[in-house]
This record gives structure tokens, sequence and C-alpha cells, in this order.
């Protein structure tokens, strides 16, 4: 086979169409969306290399997260026993934070707490490595250390393999699977991405810090391993976005999503906001006292289903972050189980098209993925980022609510008590939300979430 040296950053290297392949398959990233994607191909009995940049799956991720298990049901059935859990999630709540005041929806639930669980925290760094565990003991070969630089193609636009950073660093394949997580430059040079889409992008900024377990336990009304999810909406000093604070065994996650042309007008810096965010009556009282172990900082693709490139290219599927496959809908934030779905369809399809020798046959992960919750959950939930991004959900709406239920609770004897329409308009009327524009935004949502 003929060989180019390194081309620059951003264009594929074109190749003679190679006689024979390293491997049947090559895939990028060994996030959960390459794991996955391995696992598959390796149980069907495919050759597969797995490629990931860091020195192991999962060091460089930031992740202060729940995991979903659903998926994991079908990828790996008895996970709940042995995946490396920090805690089980069996409170969940969801707070609006509005200047020194916060309004929390708090649930819990025991079924959560026991088989076959509903989400758990992890840490990403064991997680990660324990799913590329699985690919490698149904035979993927996994290459950490490695960076992949381009891909190669031939002159007619098929992807034949990969150039990495190691010498001689050249990998063929029938098919590659780009699991490269967000700003996927795999996808891009494929020419799947349409345009760039920095507006459809969160910066991921996270604290971990410690506290003995039982002081979690006493603070967030746990014991054993149970464990408490708090999204935020509010408190991010006026840029797009949300929060989130976690419970592990020992650490607290917490963290905040900012969107990225919010924060450059914003001129804020996200560490700033963070610890602003650490300041406020509702979380100072959670994180007082603790250690900080670690501060990381990641992208996050929000946009969802209006901004996913083409999933399927000439020898090429694109699974998970690198697909724009992050769920954020204020609500929810969950991207591995979308990125562990995916990757599973786009591992099935692409072992179903190598046993037929019929490279056609990629497309079928565009149909796995629509009969499934990946496609169903975005393409449902395809006005939420917007919405929930919007000025108003962001601005003035956590505002409005704080207010509504101030003067709900707020006794004002010898006053009669207001009724709550009378509430709603001055709540609405201080917070510069118009009634119309509220019960559309009603709709809107009620259409995505109901
Ligand atoms: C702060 C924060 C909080 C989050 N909270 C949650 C949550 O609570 N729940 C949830 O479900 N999701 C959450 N997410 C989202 C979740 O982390 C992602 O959706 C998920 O990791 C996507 O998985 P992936 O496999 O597609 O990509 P990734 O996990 O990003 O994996 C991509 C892998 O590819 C490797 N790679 C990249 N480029 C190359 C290259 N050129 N060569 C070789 N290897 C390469 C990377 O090193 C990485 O290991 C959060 C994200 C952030 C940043």
């Amino acid at each position: 086979m003929m060989r180019d040296r390194a081309g620059p950053s951003g264009a594929a290297v074109t190749v003679e169409p190679p006689a024979t392949t390293d491997f049947d398959a090559i895939v990028v990233g060994a996030g959960p969306a390459g794991s996955a994607a391995a696992l598959e191909l390796a149980r069907a009995g495919h050759s597969v290399a797995l490629l990931e940049r860091g020195p192991f799956p999962g060091s460089k991720n930031v992740y202060g997260g729940v995991v979903y298990g659903r998926v994991l049901d079908e990828l790996i059935p008895d996970w709940f026993e042995r995946a490396p859990v920090q805690r089980w999630i069996t409170r969940r709540q969801t707070m609006l934070l509005s200047d020194e005041r916060s309004l929390t929806v708090d649930f819990r639930s025991q079924n959560w707490g026991s088989a076959p669980y509903n989400g758990a925290t992890t840490y990403r760094a064991e997680f990660d490595s324990w799913l590329a565990d699985h690919a490698q003991q149904a035979g993927a070969v996994l290459v950490p250390s490695t960076v992949v630089t381009s891909l190669l193609r031939t002159s007619g636009g098929r992807v034949v393999g990969v150039r990495t950073d190691r010498e001689q660093g050249d990998l063929t394949a029938r098919v590659v699977i780009a699991c490269d997580g967000v700003n996927s430059f795999l996808a891009k040079q494929a020419g799947l991405y349409p345009g760039e889409h920095a507006e459809h992008t969160t910066l991921g900024v996270k604290e971990t810090l410690a506290l003995p377990k039982e002081t979690i336990d006493e603070r967030f009304g746990v014991s054993g391993s149970d464990g408490v999810d708090i999204e935020i909406l509010g408190g991010t000093g006026g840029v797009p976005g949300g929060g989130f604070v976690y419970t592990n065994h020992d650490t607290l996650s917490v963290g905040l999503v900012l969107g990225l042309p919010g924060l450059a007008k914003a001129g804020l810096r996200p560490e700033e906001i963070l610890a602003e965010l650490k300041r406020h009556p509702s979380i100072r009282p959670l994180v007082r006292g603790a250690e900080l172990v670690e501060y990381s900082a990641h992208l996050i693709p929000e946009g969802g289903y209006r901004t996913m490139p083409r999933l399927v290219g000439d020898g090429l599927l694109v699974a998970g972050d690198a697909a724009a496959m992050c769920l954020a809908a204020g609500i929810w934030l969950e991207g591995v189980n979308f990125a562990l779905g995916s990757g599973m369809y786009a591992g099935r399809a692409a072992a179903r098209a190598l046993a037929a020798d019929d490279p056609k046959r990629l497309r079928e992960y565009r149909t796995l993925l629509a009969d499934s919750f990946v496609l169903a959950d975005h393409r449902k939930l395809r006005n939420a980022p917007a919405l929930v991004l919007s000025d108003r959900v962001q601005q003035r709406y956590p505002g409005l609510v704080c207010d509504l239920v101030e003067g709900m609770f707020t006794v004002e004897n010898p006053a009669p008590k207001p009724g709550l329409r009378r509430l709603l308009r001055r709540s609405a009327k201080r917070n510069g939300v118009g009634l119309h524009q509220l019960a559309r935004d009603a709709l809107t949502g009620l259409r995505s979430f109901g």
C-alpha cells in the first residue's frame, strides 16, 4: 500500500485502496461509545482495534455525573454487580436558583436503591476502564497513548483506516467508527458536519470536593451506598447553562455547564462563576469545609437532534458525543447512556456489514438508532435545548418562580392573601415576562417533555 507522510491536520490523507487490512474495524476513542462499539464487534468475531489518546480509557474524561443503567442491561447484563459504582442515586432534586433564593423539587425513591437500579455516580477513570476491559476480554485490541491524526481515504472518498501519531502509525480497516467525543475532527474531516457550531457547545467545569462519607450522608440525608443528584437551573452568573451537585462515596462533584457564546460575552472566568455558585445559601451548607481535590473542564455538545451530523459516511460511522448525541434538556443531562447506545448500534451495524461483506449495510446504523431510545428521545426533545438555553428560561423564569413562591408563603397580615393569578401577573411583570410568551414556552415545554 502506498502511504503519504502525515499531512496537515484538518485534511484526510489520500491512499491507494489496501489489498488487505490490518483490522476488520478501527474504533477511535475509548469512551463509552467507543468501548461499546468495540465490544459489539469483538463479540461478533471481528478483529477490532480500539485507539485511545489517553494513557488509559477515562484518563482524559471529565465527568461529574450519573450513569443510567438500562442500556447496560443489554450490553453487560449483570453490570450492576460488577460496575465500579460510587453511589446509587435514590434522591433526585431539581433546584431553581435566583439571587439569594431557591426552589427545590426533591424526589426520593428507595426503589432505585436496589437491583435493577436506575442511576449511579461513577468516576469516569474507573468506569471507562471497566468498559474497555470488557471489550478487550471479548477480543478487541486496546491501543492507548495513541492520537489519531487523520482519516485515510481512497481517491474515491472511501475511508480505509486512520493515521496515528506513532512511528509507522497508519492502520487500515474495512470500517472506521469515530467515537472521538465532542468536536469530532474525524466526523468533520469526513465532511459529515455541515458547519461550525460553537453556539451549540457548552463548557462543563467541575470540582471534585473531598468530605468524609459520614458528613456527606448527614448533609444529603442518605446512608449506605445511596446517593443524591441535584440538577440546578440558574446560578450561572447570567451565562446560559446550569449546574449540578452529585454525591460520590467520599467526594462531591460540583459543577456548571456554561454556553460558550454567553461565557465569552460575560467576560467571566468559569471558576469565578463556580465559586459564586458554591457561595449561594442553598449550596454553601452542602460544600462547607470540603477539600478541593480536582478541577477539570471539558466541552459538551448541547444542541441535540437539530445539530447532529450525517451519521454514516463511506466506510465510516459516528457515535456518541462525536455525533452530538448528548441529551441536555434542563432537567436531564445524559450523555453516557446515549454514547453507550449509539456505540452499541454502530458496532452492531458494522458487524453486520462486515459479515455480509457489504459496506452499504452500514446504513442500517441509522435504522437501529431510529428504532431505539437514542433518536426517539433526541427527536422528541429537539426543541428543548433552545428553550432551556433561552434568555427567558435562564434569566427570568427562576426569578419569576421564586417571586411567585415567596409571594405564596409570605404572610402579610393584616392584608388579605393575594390569589395565585394576581401573584403570577405580579411576578411575571417584575421579571419582564409577558404572559403570552409564558404560555407559548409552557406549550413548547409541554410538547417536548409531555
Ligand atoms: C462536566 C460534565 C458533566 C457531565 N455530566 C453527565 C451526567 O451526569 N450524565 C451523563 O450521562 N453524561 C454527562 N456528561 C456527558 C458525558 O460525559 C458525555 O456525553 C460522554 O462522555 C460521551 O461519551 P463518548 O464516548 O461519546 O465521548 P467521550 O467520553 O468524550 O470519549 C471520547 C474518547 O475519545 C478519545 N479521543 C478523542 N480524540 C481522539 C483522537 N484523535 N485519537 C484517539 N483518541 C481520541 C478521548 O480521549 C476520549 O477517551 C457530562 C459531561 C461533562 C463535561
